[in-house]
């Protein structure tokens, strides 16, 4: 079986959350169930200049939304990689969706119509070579790709089921609806069946009302997104759809996220060998500017917005700081929150580091070096870095939503009881609960016996791929039936 499978990025090439790390992950953890994944993703001039000059280009296009356009085959890693190369598109300074100031580029719906529209073509067999079963859209970046196979397929092209993976309910791609006309759609699009949403035209939306089966990144948020809560405009159409919503959770990719082996650790370790991870701690002091000390050290990797609960996060540093415990903070995000840190960082010298941008080492070493991860997300659809936090010993603290409540077990009596625990959990995120969750983590922390059995748990629990993997094969294979 053939997949392509189109993102708006993937990690090793170009990255700025989650949904790079699921992209890249995917061909290995598919290569297992027997299916090939080719990613196709945007030609930045990052994955340019990861291609090579030797990139062979196997089709091309004269207008392509308007742009010329070349489509170049190379690897990630050992898997299929296919790149849009489209310069008046995407050879622009930046990241993958703004300039380098954060500010989203005007032609964002043209930009990614083009990749939909050039998978489309891929998929109906445009490219000589080059044949597929079935396509995978991810985000509103790929969702116009499910309305061309239906609506708009390449003319005598072949047509293939398409599924639509929701990374983030809150990105959905929506425009207005002076775009629809240079989408090259039919008039009949422009609907609530087709493209149309709220007087617009929404990307995510047509992707989820199009394709053949929406999946999302855990079970939990599966559900929630049925509520005008998480649902976010759109729990109409996931609730007249639920018989082809699925929630498939996300998995790690254990080669890249395995303390045994990370070059990322200042000292290697593993579930039977705790105790080196004491060097990694002093790593994390050291570059955070924090006081050497054995008192619990929480850690944050994470973009700094309201969706991540980092606003209330940085209202309850008094306290983290006035019980004993250590902050070290990575991310970027809302100006107002990188401020509310960088104060609490000054207020607190020594007890609260901070280092705002983005670092992928860092990120491998804080995981290493960290006692406890905190997660105070308000939504979080799958969540990575709770789950990088359970394989490195470092017991994440999140709150009960989404991802966050399918893989983490509260440190309840019952669950200690039980020995099941392996991390704390928090129903609502609100300042005071936050602080209880705190709080109990510092409590838990204190008793080495139980901390240690904590973490061990953790880190035995098993978020590899082979589950995830096997259920998307599992979907793939009955929509390709269902097809006949
Ligand atoms: P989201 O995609 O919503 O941001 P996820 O938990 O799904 O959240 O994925 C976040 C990914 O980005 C993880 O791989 C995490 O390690 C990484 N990450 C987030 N912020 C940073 C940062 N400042 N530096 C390095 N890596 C980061």
């Amino acid at each position: 079986m053939r997949v392509l499978s189109v993102a708006s990025e993937a990690a090793g090439l170009v990255k700025t959350g989650g949904l790079a790390d699921v992209a890249a992950a995917l061909p290995a953890a598919l290569a297992a169930q027997g299916v090939e994944v080719t990613t196709f993703v945007p030609g930045y001039p990052a994955v340019l200049a990861r291609l090579g000059k030797k990139a062979k280009a196997v089709h091309s296009w004269d207008a392509l939304l308007g742009a010329p356009a070349r489509l170049l085959a190379g690897k990630l890693g050992a898997h299929p990689l296919l790149v849009l190369d489209a310069p008046a598109l995407f050879n622009r300074e930046g990241g993958p969706y703004g300039d380098a100031s954060g500010r989203d580029w005007d032609d964002n719906w043209r930009r990614f119509a083009a990749l939909a529209r050039a998978a489309a073509d891929i998929a109906g067999g445009a490219a000589k070579g080059l044949a597929f079963d079935l396509v995978h859209a991810h985000d509103w970046q790929a969702g116009l790709l499910p309305a061309y196979l239906r609506l708009a397929p390449l003319a005598g092209g072949c047509i293939v089921p398409s599924v639509m993976t929701i990374h983030n309910m809150a990105f959905q791609g929506y425009f207005p609806a002076e775009v629809f006309p240079e989408l090259g759609l039919p008039p009949s699009a422009w609907s609530v069946d087709g493209v149309e949403s709220y007087g617009g035209v929404g990307f995510l939306k047509a992707g989820m009302q199009l394709a053949d089966a929406i999946t999302t990144v855990s079970p939990t948020y599966a559900g929630e997104i049925r509520s005008v809560e998480f649902g976010m405009g759109l729990e109409g159409l996931v609730l007249a759809r639920s018989n082809r919503v699925h929630g498939i959770l996300n998995g790690i990719d254990t080669m890249e996220w395995n303390p045994a082996s990370d070059p990322h650790l200042a000292a290697n370790f593993s579930v039977g060998k705790l105790a080196a991870r004491v060097r990694n701690k002093r790593a994390v002091e050291a570059a955070l500017g924090l006081t050497r000390d054995d008192g619990p050290l929480f850690v944050v990797i994470s973009r700094l917005t309201w969706q991540k609960g980092m606003d209330v996060l940085s209202g309850v540093l008094d306290h983290l700081v006035g019980i004993g415990a250590r902050l070290a903070l990575l991310g970027t995000g809302d100006a107002e929150i990188e401020a509310a840190f960088g104060a609490a960082a000054t207020r607190h010298p020594g007890r609260i580091g901070v280092r705002i941008g983005y670092h992928e080492p860092l990120a491998h070493l804080m995981q290493g070096g960290g006692d406890a991860i905190l997660l105070p997300s308000r939504f979080e659809p799958c969540g990575l870095t709770q789950l990088y936090g359970l394989a490195y010993g470092c017991v994440p603290v999140v709150s009960r939503t989404g991802g966050l409540a399918d893989t983490v077990i509260d440190a309840n009596p019952a669950a200690l009881a039980a020995g099941v625990a392996t991390g704390v959990q928090m129903n609502a995120v609100s300042h005071n609960a936050l602080a209880l969750a705190v709080s109990r983590t510092v409590q838990l922390y204190g008793d080495k016996p139980q901390w240690k059995r904590l973490q061990k748990n953790a880190m035995k629990a098993d978020f590899s791929w082979g589950a995830s993997g096997a259920a998307y094969a599992a979907l793939y294979r009955q929509l390709i039936e269902e097809q006949g």
